[in-house]
Parts: structure tokens; sequence; C-alpha cells
């Protein structure tokens, strides 16, 4: 049973319609403890299914410990600092879901039409590692003791702020990156298929690249994401309308850049680096 297990790991195209099937159950258990919406639900079984049955049981497997690591951070958090205030929802939905996952998955469906697969793997995990970076630094980061500050100005701001970073929160992205490197370290042992590359390389370029790819979400994060305030409130915030229902007033960035499209820029330049390192 063990034996036919790891073979089936080992095969690099499950049947298309088990890996979707596969996806939904995780997505279905997600739901349930309260880690994705409904759309946000359908969207991760979309993502997962197409990494799964483009890439590969490990790939999947990867993204797994992304999700598990990420929403536990996320538990974990809310439930230790009820007074930190929260800047968004627990649950996660499509748009979340897609800004994080789009990008591993399209770099999936692209390893399927090329003649070297090896360096588009290698960056589909890097995506990954740049998303669990950024959310394992953002999550942990909130137990920083000191202010954090600014990236851009090395100003004190308030917790939570899009590009401040502590030296918690940095080293829990550094964290996040590594673990997600070693998780398809531990896949490669096992047989997954990465064509032109040492278990090392793989692990360091992933690990290089993730913690890259939050390095950028925080630069991003404090010049050109978009920050607004309330003006009933007299707070920032990264909305257009206030949780208390007030349309808020641009104070910086550009009005369309929001958290979300810094998050899939920020994957995107995680897998361009693994892209690029694995092809050198
Ligand atoms: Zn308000």
């Amino acid at each position: 049973m063990t034996n036919s297990l790891a073979n089936h790991m080992q095969s690099t195209e499950p049947h298309w319609w088990i890996a979707f099937v596969a996806a939904l159950l995780v997505a279905l258990a997600a739901y349930r403890l309260r880690a994705l919406t409904m759309d946000g639900m359908v969207a991760a079984t979309l993502v997962g299914g197409s990494i799964v049955a483009a890439a590969g049981w490990w790939p999947g497997v990867v993204l797994v410990s992304y999700v598990i690591t990420a929403s536990a951070l996320s538990l974990y958090r809310s439930q230790a600092s009820a007074s930190v205030p929260q800047v968004r929802g627990k649950q996660r939905d499509a748009v979340q879901v897609l800004a994080n996952g789009g990008i591993p998955a399209a770099l999936a469906v692209v390893s399927v039409f090329t003649d070297s697969p090896g360096p588009w793997l290698v960056a589909l995990t890097a995506s990954i590692a740049g998303a669990a970076s950024d959310t394992w630094g953002t999550e942990l980061g909130r137990f920083s003791g000191s202010r954090p500050r600014l990236v851009t100005t090395w100003k004190p701001a308030a917790a939570g702020t899009s590009g401040a970073i502590s030296p918690i929160g940095t080293a829990s992205s550094l964290a996040g990156a590594i673990a997600i490197g070693l998780v398809a370290g531990i896949g490669y042992a096992f047989g997954w298929d990465v064509p032109g590359i040492t278990a090392g390389g793989l692990i360091a370029i992933i690990a290089l690249a993730g913690f890259c790819g939050s390095l950028l979400d925080s630069l991003l994060g404090a010049t050109v994401q978009a920050g607004f305030r309330c003006p009933a409130c007299d707070v920032l915030t990264e909305h257009r309308v206030h949780a208390c229902g007030t349309p808020t007033v641009r104070v910086k960035g550009w009005t369309w850049l929001n958290n979300d499209a810094v998050n899939m820029l920020a994957i995107a330049g995680s897998a361009t680096i693994g892209l690029v390192a694995a092809t050198i």
C-alpha cells in the first residue's frame, strides 16, 4: 500500500480528474475550517487541480504545505492577539486565492508544453515560496515587540502597515521560504523529477527566490501600493471603503494597485528569479 502510494506520487501525470477531485477535497476541508470562502473554495480547486494535473503530486504537496502553514499561522495569530488590529479577514476569497495561486498554476501548465520543464517547475515552487514567505512574515511579524519600520524611509509605522518590516517578520519570511524549499527537497529525495538541478540547488534557489519576493512585496507595499485614509475615523486603511462604511481618500500609491495586486507582482518576482536561476 505504502509502496504503491510512493509509486503513484512519483508518476508526474496523475489523471487530471483525480487531481481535481483531490484539490476539491482539500479545498472543501479548508472551507469547512473557515480558511476559505465559497468562491475561494472554487478558485482553490481550480488552482490546486491545475498544479497537480499539470506538474504532478509533489508541487501539490508543496502547495498544501503552504496553505496549511499560512492558515495555521493566521489562526494562531488571531487567537494569540485578539487586541492586535486585523487588516484582513481570516477567510480567503477567490481574488486572494488567485492573487497567490494564479501564477503557480500558470507555471505548472507551461511546464507541460515545454521541452525543458525543469526551470518552470523550479519557478512554480519558487512562486509558492514567495507566497509563503510573505504570509509567514506578515503573520509572525505582528508579534514583534518593537514597532516595524518602513522598508524605504526606515520610519516607524503602525503594526500591519504594508511595506513595514521588523526583525521577527523578516526572519519569519526567510523561514517560510526555507520551509517551502525543504518540502520541495523532500519531494526531490522521494523521486520528484526536476530535470537539470541538484537537491541542494533546488532548495537554495527556492528559498532565495521566495525571500526576495517577500522583500519585493515590502518594497512595493511601501511605495506604489495604494493607501487610503478614512476621513470619518482618521485612520489609514488599504480599502477604498472603510469598515465603518465611509468612502476613503487616497493618500499614497496608485489607486488600482491594491494588496492583492502587490502580492501577485511579488510572486511573479519570485517566479522570475527561480526561472532565471534554474536556467543558469
Ligand atoms: Zn471609518
